[in-house]
């Protein structure tokens, strides 16, 4: 096999990607570089229009548009007296997918028990806020770790 450092560089950051093995990302990467003009620059000029644009809300944790600002929380037409606290995207996304939930939603950005002395990380401060700003009556804790107040931790 060749070695071309700019191909080895993609092979690697694309093998760090959730399940795909530097196996996968070899044939990912020959699927791009096959087809530069259909995949390549769509996907550079992409990812540099998120990497530029879009960051994780200070307030509810879910990604913001630097744009259009946060359609989680800021720009949400819809008024709800819940919320539901999730450890990541990938937890609301699913709740939101089982159309079982209507409200708010909360991304702390993991647990107590994940960050461990880095309770700062967490979005605890602003689940408080937004709670009395849009004066929640329900918050519901769908994280994995629910039990953390029987370890003797409590996340407010
Ligand atoms: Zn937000």
């Amino acid at each position: 096999m060749q070695n071309i450092s700019e191909i080895d560089e993609l092979i690697k950051i694309v093998s760090k990607l959730p399940g795909l093995g530097p196996k996968s990302a070899k044939r990912i990467v020959l699927k791009l570089v096959n087809n530069r003009d259909e995949l390549i620059k769509p996907l550079a000029s992409t990812l540099a229009q998120v990497y530029k644009n879009i960051t994780r809300c200070k307030s509810c944790g879910s990604l913001k548009s630097n744009i259009s600002g946060c359609a989680n929380c800021e720009v949400i037409k819809d008024k709800f007296n819940k919320i539901c606290v999730v450890e990541d995207l990938a937890d609301q996304w699913s709740i939101e997918n089982s159309n079982v939930y209507k409200g708010y939603f909360h991304i702390l950005g993991g647990t107590i028990s994940s960050v461990g002395n880095r309770k700062e990380d967490l979005l605890i401060n602003s689940l408080v806020e937004r709670v009395i700003r849009d004066k929640i009556e329900e918050v519901i804790l769908a994280t994995k770790e629910n039990n953390s107040l029987q370890n003797g931790k409590r996340l407010v």
